[in-house]
C-alpha cells in the first residue's frame, strides 16, 4: 500500500493530575505538560512497523489543533513518520467536525488506511473514527488489538466481552487503536533532531470548508467528589456495626 494516514491528537498528559478552572469552564492547560493522545501514539506505532514491514512506503501523521499541536507533530515525525500535516483552527472540534476535517484530509491524500485512537482521554467521546468511516463511507474496525494487512484486505482482532473476535474489513478503511495493539517506541534524540527537517505543512481550517458550529454546548466541568477519609475497624463485628450506622446493610 501507498499511504496510511495516523491522527493525532493533543491532549494534557496522562500522568498530570487534571485541575479544573474554578469557574468551571473548563481544565487548566497553562504551564501543563501536553503529549499525543496516547491511544494515537499506539496508532502511530502500528503504521511505522507496517511500513517497517515493507507493507506500505509512507506514514503521514495529522492533527487538528492550534499552532502548540506542532508539538506533538514533530514528536510523531521522530518517532518515524515520513511527514505531518497540522490543519490549524483556535477553535475546539466535536468529534464531527474533526470527523468532516480528516475527511478532506483523505480527499487530498487518498491512504489506503487510516488509523485512529479509539478515544482521546481528554473528552472520552470515542465517535471520531466511527464517523469518519460513515462520511468516507469505507468499513470501519475499531478498538483493534491486532491488525493485519493482506491483498486489500485488513483482519482486525478485537477484544470484545465474549473474548476475541476477528474481523476482515476491505482497503481502504479506518481502524482504531486499542491499548494492547502494541507498545509505542521511546524517541531518541537523534531522531528528534532528524524530525526538525521533515516536513510539516499547515493548512488552516478555513480553507478545508469545514464549519465549527457546536451541536452540543458543555455547560459545566466539575472535579470528582473528594473520596471521604477510611475507617479502620477491629473486626468483623465494628465492620457490621460501621456499615449499619452509614445505613449500608
Ligand atoms: P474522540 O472521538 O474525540 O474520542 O477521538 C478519537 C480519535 O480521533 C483520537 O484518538 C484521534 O486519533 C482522533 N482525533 C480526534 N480529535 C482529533 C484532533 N483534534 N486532531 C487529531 N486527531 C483527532
Amino acid at each position: 500500500m501507498q499511504k496510511i494516514m495516523v491522527a493525532v491528537k493533543r491532549v494534557v498528559d496522562y500522568n498530570v493530575r487534571v485541575r479544573v478552572k474554578p469557574d468551571g469552564s473548563g481544565v487548566v492547560t497553562d504551564g501543563v505538560k501536553m503529549s499525543i493522545n496516547p491511544f494515537d501514539e499506539i496508532a502511530l506505532e502500528e503504521a511505522l512497523r507496517i511500513r517497517e514491514r515493507g507493507e506500505a512506503e509512507e506514514v503521514i501523521v495529522v492533527s487538528i489543533g492550534a499552532s502548540d499541536c506542532q508539538q506533538q507533530l514533530r514528536t510523531g515525525l521522530a518517532m518515524g513518520a515520513d511527514r505531518a500535516i497540522l490543519v490549524e483552527t483556535g477553535d475546539r472540534l466535536e468529534p464531527l467536525a474533526a470527523a468532516q476535517v480528516l475527511l478532506k484530509l483523505i480527499e487530498r491524500e487518498s491512504p489506503e488506511l487510516v488509523i485512529l485512537g479509539k478515544q482521546a482521554i481528554d473528552d472520552d467521546n470515542s465517535q471520531t473514527g466511527q464517523m469518519l468511516a460513515a462520511l468516507w463511507d469505507r468499513p470501519q474496525a475499531t478498538f483493534a488489538s491486532k491488525l493485519e494487512l493482506t491483498d486489500g484486505k485488513a483482519t482486525v482482532t478485537r477484544e470484545v466481552d465474549a473474548g476475541l473476535e476477528v474481523i476482515e474489513v476491505d482497503l481502504p478503511a479506518v481502524v482504531t487503536t486499542d491499548l494492547r495493539l502494541n507498545e509505542p517506541r521511546y524517541v531518541k534524540l537523534p531522531d528528534i533532531m532528524k524530525a526538525k527537517k521533515k516536513p510539516l505543512d499547515t493548512v488552516p481550517l478555513a480553507d478545508l470548508g469545514v464549519g465549527t458550529d457546536a451541536q452540543f454546548k458543555i455547560t459545566n466541568y466539575a472535579p470528582p467528589e473528594q473520596r471521604q477519609k477510611g475507617i479502620m475497624v477491629e473486626d468483623v463485628a465494628g465492620l457490621v456495626k460501621a456499615l449499619k450506622d452509614k445505613g449500608l446493610v
